[in-house]
């Protein structure tokens, strides 16, 4: 097969899973099945035929609009399906040559599409996911240790009791559900990678926080979908583990 015709495959499944975890992410937080209803036009209740559902090309061909009601379909679903099949073709290129971890990865990126949907949709990390995606992680790391096991399994555990204390007895403005992803990621990366990707997250969110309460676009004290800057922080410590880990022992 065609070196691009693969990479095509994989991008396209990548836009597939994408459309998937969309629908999981929508649905969970509000108790509804992820199989029914089927797909249906938000607008006009019609639902959708198995041709409208195809990732991408669906919008393109039906010109951005529900075929029924002719209601815009908003440009952010081709455009999230697009950019989870880049993120599986880049995971699937950087783990060439270790599937396995590959495969892990893949398993962390579905959980963090579908918890940045719920956190950014619903404010809510749900519990249920959690306990999916703490057994995932679990696992895998079982599996794939390149430091002892008992270092990942303090460290998630660390993580959890200090940001559990904080959001017990302090002002911070962070939700339940923040501190048991913290306790996962600290499961996932080991405490001084965690350190960093928390840095980050934290970086990245006052990048993009300061400048609209200073614009009066949100006021000081609203509440920020913290979730997406975590797994930002997390999967760029993740796929820069070895330079961060050099620049530590430097
Ligand atoms: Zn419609």
């Amino acid at each position: 097969m065609q070196t691009s015709i693969l990479f095509l495959l994989i991008w396209f499944t990548g836009c597939c899973f994408g459309s998937f975890l969309m629908v999981v992410g929508l649905r969970v937080p509000i108790h509804q099945s992820i199989v029914f209803p089927r797909s249906h036009c938000p607008n006009c209740q019609q639902t959708l035929q198995v041709f409208e559902l195809i990732p991408i090309l669906s919008y393109v061909i039906q010109k951005g609009r529900c075929r029924n009601c002719k209601q815009p379909i908003s440009i952010l679903y081709p455009l999230a399906e697009a950019f989870t099949g880049a993120i599986f073709l880049a995971t699937f290129l950087t783990f060439l040559y270790s599937p396995t971890e590959g495969l892990f990865v893949i398993g962390i990126i579905s959980f963090s599409l579908i918890f940045i949907i719920t956190d950014i949709c619903y404010q809510l990390l749900p519990d249920r996911l959690m306990l999916f995606f703490l057994l995932w992680v679990f696992l895998g790391r079982l599996a794939i240790h390149p430091h002892p096991f008992s270092s990942y399994l303090f460290s998630g555990f660390g993580f959890f009791c200090f940001f559990y204390l904080l959001y017990q007895f302090s002002s911070t403005p962070i939700g339940g559900g923040d501190v048991k992803l913290f306790g996962i990621i600290g499961l996932l990366l080991g405490y001084n990678l965690t350190l960093i990707a928390i840095m980050i997250a934290c970086f990245l969110a006052l990048l993009i926080h300061f400048p609209l309460v200073v614009s009066k676009k949100i006021p000081y004290k609203h509440p920020i979908p913290f979730a997406p800057f975590i797994f930002l922080g997390t999967f760029s410590t993740y796929f820069l583990q070895d330079f961060f880990t050099t620049w530590l022992l430097m």
